[in-house]
């Protein structure tokens, strides 16, 4: 039994996508650290079997699933349980406003994680930020919240983790330049013939990391590495000309960061997302792991390249919509969710998704300063003009 001040210092953590690769290497890292953390919310869109087992698990204070469909079954398989059951996208927003709650962990994929994390921000949690895309689509929105409710924003993706922890310790001193590495995906050496032809088990099958399936296309795509050139504008302040990406196939250096001084600061690791998600939570203190460590007798090479942004057009469109700013990163993102989808569906083919997407950037209509209400409708404007330009990009 765990005694009363044990419970109060026991971080509680709300994970928004708890069924998916982030979330369940979430779930290890507070399995691991039960004198430290507790999985207080658990949530998930469709995958209700594999919540019903993290629930009965981890024992948490609420689960919500997304799809409504699925509500009868997660309540009627909890029925023996003290666990408050909620559907539904509205849920969602209002459970990690629950006071007790510490951290909320952004561990959902795509647009849908803007919402709930605004909701949470106004709440005053802190937000471990694994989903991109909400920075992406409304990077200035959430920076203006986070500041305005005193909310710190710590990021779980591997490069802005890496650079995150590579400012510790530097305040004042500022940035010359954000390195991003990137492993270049599967596709690293294909030419553009075989990029054209290139099938969605190839695009799925990551040399380094196992990840969700939309992220991973985005990988082999490298619209992946364009969001994090996006991501780390909004994280940590920084100019787009600041920010460089590096090809490093290893990935073992996980990200840069190049002060004033021309000194560059690395951090480097296995690959292995449970690090910077454990880090998310333990900020500022680092906790004892027996993760995997890097054995330097079979590192022997660390190797670098530029990026090819001729053959992975997507990385040159999302430094464009970063330029441009504006609704731009959010057109962006919303096209290539919609191509992304289509691609699992083998409905468009690989180097097509880049075409689609550039010309829905040149066909929705700018606005310069968008307002929340206009990246909602530049968002389902975007979904519906990008799924009419598919058709014709079929294998
Ligand atoms: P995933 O597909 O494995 O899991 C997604 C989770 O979100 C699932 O639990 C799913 O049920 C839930 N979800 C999906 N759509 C939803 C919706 N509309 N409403 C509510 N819940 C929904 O994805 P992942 O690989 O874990 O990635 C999650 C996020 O983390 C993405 O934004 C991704 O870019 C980012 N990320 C992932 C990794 C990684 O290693 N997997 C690394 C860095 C960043
Ligand atoms: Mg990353």
């Amino acid at each position: 039994m765990k005694t009363t001040s044990e419970k109060d210092t026991i971080k509680k953590i709300a994970i928004l996508g708890s069924t998916g690769s982030i979330g369940t290497q979430a779930l290890q890292v507070i399995k691991n650290n039960p004198d430290k953390y507790e999985a207080y919310v658990l949530t998930a869109n469709n995958r209700v079997e594999e919540l019903i087992e993290q629930a009965r698990k981890f024992q948490p204070e609420v689960v919500v699933i997304a799809n409504e469909d699925k509500y009868a079954r997660l309540r009627d398989a909890l029925a023996d349980l003290p666990i408050k059951v909620y559907a539904g996208p509205r849920a969602l927003c209002d459970v990690v406003a629950e006071t007790p709650i510490d951290i909320v962990l952004t561990a959902m994929v795509g647009y849908a994680g803007l919402q709930p994390t605004m909701s949470a921000i106004r709440a005053g949690k802190t937000i471990a930020l694994a989903n991109k895309e909400t920075l992406v689509v409304a990077g200035e929105i959430i920076n203006d919240l986070a500041e305005h409710y005193h909310v710190p924003i710590i990021p779980v993706d591997s490069e802005h983790s890496a650079i995150f922890q590579c400012l510790t310790g530097e305040i004042g001193n500022d940035i010359e330049k954000l390195i991003l590495t990137a492993s270049g995906g599967p596709f690293r050496n294909y030419s553009p013939e075989q990029l054209a032809t290139a099938t969605k088990s190839q695009a799925l099958k990551h040399p380094n990391w196992q990840m969700g399936a939309k992220i991973t296309i985005d990988s082999a795509s490298m619209m992946n590495k364009g969001f994090e050139v996006i991501e780390a504008k909004w994280l940590f302040g920084v100019r787009p000309e600041q920010i460089e990406v590096v090809v490093h196939p290893q990935s073992i250096i996980h990200s840069m960061v190049q002060f004033e001084d021309g000194a560059i600061k690395a951090q480097l690791g296995m690959p292995d997302m449970r690090l910077p998600i454990q880090y998310a939570f333990s900020y500022p203190d680092r906790i004892k792991t027996d993760f995997p460590r890097i054995d330097w007798a079979k590192c022997s090479q660390l190797t670098f390249e530029q990026p090819d942004t001729k053959r992975f057009r997507n990385l040159q469109l999302a430094y464009e919509a970063l330029h441009q700013a504006g609704n731009m990163p959010c057109i962006v993102n919303a096209a290539n969710e919609v191509v992304v989808a289509a691609f699992l569906k083998d409905t468009i083919s690989f180097t097509g998704m880049s075409e689609v997407i550039e010309k829905v950037m040149n066909k929705m209509p700018y606005i310069h300063k968008p307002s929340y209400e206009d990246y909602v409708l530049t968002d389902q404007e975007t979904r519906i003009v990008t799924q009419e330009l598919i058709s014709p990009y079929k294998f």
